[in-house]
């Protein structure tokens, strides 16, 4: 997975993120702040988010739509990264929200998201999610099956509402990225087989009172950096929509999901302006309302995890032990997923270095951030960041090995906020409750 051949140097690292950089006395900052001091200040494991890197390129990503004039409707993947101070900074760019669960319609709803901007995804959700979102009339709801359907139409129908849907078109594509996060190929759980939907959707418009079919929903994957899928899963979507409009068929709205990738280890990652060119291709002289649901690409580049090196052990490998784990930052236990580190302190050099395997406390063998990974050396005591931790991070967090939550900061234009305390361990153990009728020792 990591092999240090195709690591990039310190020089790329740095080029491929732009929010970043060493100054001679404050070490490494991140869009003007300076990190060591917020580590020292408010302790390690820490989570530090940027707004303005939020807010940059979120602008970034509806100029690139904009040039192409396409106007289209943006949606963030929550699941990505649910803080409320985060989704309040992006729907004041104009951004509503893609939720796939009751909690975070919920979320998105009180960071002040408008619910007729805001999409449910997702391939199980409840009635009670279902009631909700359809009482909140929130914008869409993309549907996963047939079964699904048939319930969305009968509980709107028992509430005398009529909701917008579309149909999550599982395209039977390889996204070409990890086989954790592909999610259109006909083998994976997510979607309604292409081939069923003509049917479906005459038998939708024509007799179901409950739901306004509006058109299709596609989400091929996620980190993905190449172009292909993208194309051709849009193409198939285009001729799904002249397909169902031969029929004498309704579609008004497309939604394009998400999947953008970023440059974790100095990729030529495609910029939005790619996406938008491939969507503007393939999608944009049908006359429909375009949606996307960008996740990753928003948020990973915002956000740092904060750590201290708590020993190195010098056995088989160097081992530089952190006191971040796989609890607080699961993605490389995960999915094998490769992030940037770079010390606080002083700027490493390209050429004092050692071979370094990154480690966690955790008594998992899985709990490695890099593997023989080419660092400046590392002492105790001193401080790193994992770079593009702002998407699929705190989200995934747990208290595994009775590790409390780490704190996330937020920073923005030089002021910077606490937005989520460090759980300390009494708050952590006030949650068992253990039962009055079990005798104590
Ligand atoms: C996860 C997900 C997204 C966001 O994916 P990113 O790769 O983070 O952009 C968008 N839409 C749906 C339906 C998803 O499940």
């Amino acid at each position: 997975m990591t092999s240090a051949a195709s690591d990039p140097t310190f020089h790329r690292l740095l080029a491929t993120h732009p929010n970043l950089h060493y100054d001679n006395k404050q070490g490494l900052m991140m869009d003007g702040t300076a990190l060591a001091p917020l580590a020292e200040h408010y302790g390690t494991p820490s989570w530090v988010i940027s707004a303005d890197t939020l807010r940059q390129r979120a602008h970034n990503m509806q100029a690139a739509f904009k040039e192409r004039g396409l106007s289209m409707g943006y949606h963030f993947a929550v699941k990505a990264q649910d803080h409320q101070a985060c989704l309040s900074v992006l729907a004041q760019c104009g951004f509503g929200a893609d939720v796939v669960s009751g909690g975070e319609l919920k979320r998105a709803l009180t960071a002040g998201m408008k619910a007729r901007h805001i999409v449910f995804s997702g391939i199980g959700k409840t009635d009670d999610e279902l009631t909700y979102a359809i009482q909140q009339n929130i914008g869409q709801i993309n549907i996963e099956s047939i079964e699904e359907l048939t319930r969305i139409n009968h509980l709107a129908e028992t509430l005398q509402q009529r909701v917008r849907v579309a149909f999550r078109v599982n395209p039977d594509i390889d996204a070409q990225t990890h086989s954790k996060i592909t999610t259109g190929r006909a083998e994976d759980k997510f979607g309604i087989a292409y081939n069923l939907i003509p049917a479906l959707y005459r038998r939708t418009q024509q007799e179901m009172k409950g739901v306004e079919l509006v058109g299709l929903a596609v989400h091929l994957g996620s980190q993905m950096l190449a172009e292909a899928p993208f194309r051709k899963g849009y193409e198939r979507i285009a001729e799904l929509v002249k397909t169902l409009r031969a029929d004498g068929l309704s579609v008004t709205d497309i939604d394009c999901g998400g999947g953008l990738g970023i440059a974790y280890r100095g990729e030529d990652a495609p910029p939005p302006a790619l996406w938008a060119k491939v969507i503007a291709e393939t999608l944009g002289g049908l006359d429909v309302h375009l949606h996307i649901e960008p996740g990753r690409w928003l948020a990973a580049p915002a956000g740092v995890l904060l750590a201290r090196v708590i020993n190195v052990k010098e056995a088989a490998r160097r081992f530089v032990i952190i006191d971040a784990g796989m609890n607080d930052l699961v993605r490389p236990a995960m999915y094998d997923s490769w992030h940037g580190i770079l010390p606080l302190h002083a700027p490493p050099t390209d050429t004092l270095e050692e071979r370094v395997d990154v480690v966690g406390p955790i008594c998992e063998s899985s709990d490695i951030f890099a593997r023989q990974r080419t660092l400046p050396p590392l002492k105790k005591g001193d401080l790193i960041a994992l770079l593009d931790a702002g998407a699929y991070g705190t989200v995934m967090s747990s208290t595994y090995n009775s590790r409390p939550f780490a704190a996330q900061i937020m920073i923005s234009n030089g002021q910077e906020a606490v937005i989520r305390k460090r759980q300390t361990l009494d708050e952590l153990l006030a949650q068992d409750v253990v039962p009055s009728w079990l005798a104590r020792p």
